[in-house]
């Protein structure tokens, strides 16, 4: 591993001070599950690496207020699994937040750091994209409102400047709750990165939403305000036919994982299965 930098700031304002200064060197370590491992083995070698444990506006934590959950840049995946208001009003992101790992991962690892990671296969990436977040952040000219649709670029890419932090992701809460589901695939049952992930929420007004992982560059969101979807009487035929015609904005590639036709298949496959969960109010297994 190369040799770099350490710094532990206190306060905000130093950590975007030291990202500046040190633009495009530095790298922001949150739970490090991903970027000790890069430093390892050398596809990230930065000069200074920024600590944000130690930040007090950072500080881990949820917190309710005007109509939003706030979920702070240091909070870990077990912290948010556990909360009651994360699972009374997005249970899809809990299911999805709770498949990150092993637990040993997820006692370590930030939401915030699953997404700044930017892989196209991050799994709370299709529930946040469902639930509407805004990726709050904050670098040299203040503090920004990113909507998650905007955030993702390309693999390893977001649109956060070198000298930008995520400080917080932001949930607006909805009177009812929307009914929602998240299933991914993987290579093999525990611990793996999803080779297709799913998410779909269908709320009262007809509308549905799906957000698709790890079957293109970045995670895509589709929506369908037909109602056709969010209707339980719609007959199979012809929900199939336009869940293929949504997922046709998605492009799967062939890597070690699965090969781009099995992606496409079962992307319809879980599709169909996600979308049910999500209609008769249940979490996809
Ligand atoms: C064994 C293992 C299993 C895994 N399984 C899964 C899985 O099933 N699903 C999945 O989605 N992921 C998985 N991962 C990947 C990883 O654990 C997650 O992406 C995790 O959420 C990253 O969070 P972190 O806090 O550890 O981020 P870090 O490793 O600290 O950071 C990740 C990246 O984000 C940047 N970053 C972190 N926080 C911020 C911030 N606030 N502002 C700006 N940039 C920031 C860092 O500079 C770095 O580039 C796995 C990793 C391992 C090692």
């Amino acid at each position: 591993m190369q040799s770099f930098g350490y710094e532990h700031p206190e306060w905000l304002g130093q950590a975007v001070d030291l990202l500046r200064t040190h633009r495009p060197h530095a790298r922001p370590l949150a739970g490090g599950t991903d970027l000790v491992n890069r430093l390892r083995d050398g596809t990230l070698r930065p000069h200074v690496v920024v600590d944000l444990k130690g930040i007090a506006e950072l500080r881990p934590g949820i917190t309710q207020a005007d109509g939003r959950l706030w979920i702070s840049a240091t909070t870990v995946l077990a912290d948010l699994v556990a909360d009651e208001r994360m699972r009374t009003h997005f249970p899809a992101l809990v299911t999805a937040a709770g498949v990150v790992g092993p637990v040993q991962i997820r006692n370590r690892a930030t939401l915030a750091g699953n997404i700044c990671n930017a892989s196209p296969a991050a799994d709370t990436a299709p529930p946040l994209l469902v639930y509407r977040a805004q990726v709050i952040a904050r670098g040299p000219a203040g503090t920004r409102s990113i909507p998650i649709d905007a955030f993702f670029l390309g693999p390893g890419k977001t649109t956060l400047a070198r000298d930008e932090l995520v400080t917080a992701i932001e949930l607006p809460v909805r009177d009812r709750p929307v009914q929602a589901a998240f299933g991914r695939l993987t290579r093999r049952r525990g611990a793996d990165l999803a080779t297709v992930s799913v998410c779909v929420s269908v709320d009262g007004t007809g509308s549905t939403r799906i957000g698709y992982g790890a079957v293109g560059p970045r995670p895509l969101l589709a929506t369908d305000d037909s109602g056709v979807l969010a209707d339980p009487a719609t007959d199979p035929a012809t929900r199939t036919s336009l869940l293929a015609r949504l997922a046709r904005a998605t492009s799967p590639v062939s890597d070690v994982r699965a090969s781009q036709e099995y992606r496409r298949s079962m992307l319809l496959v879980l599709s169909q299965r996600v979308l049910r969960a999500a209609v008769i109010g249940e979490g996809e297994g």
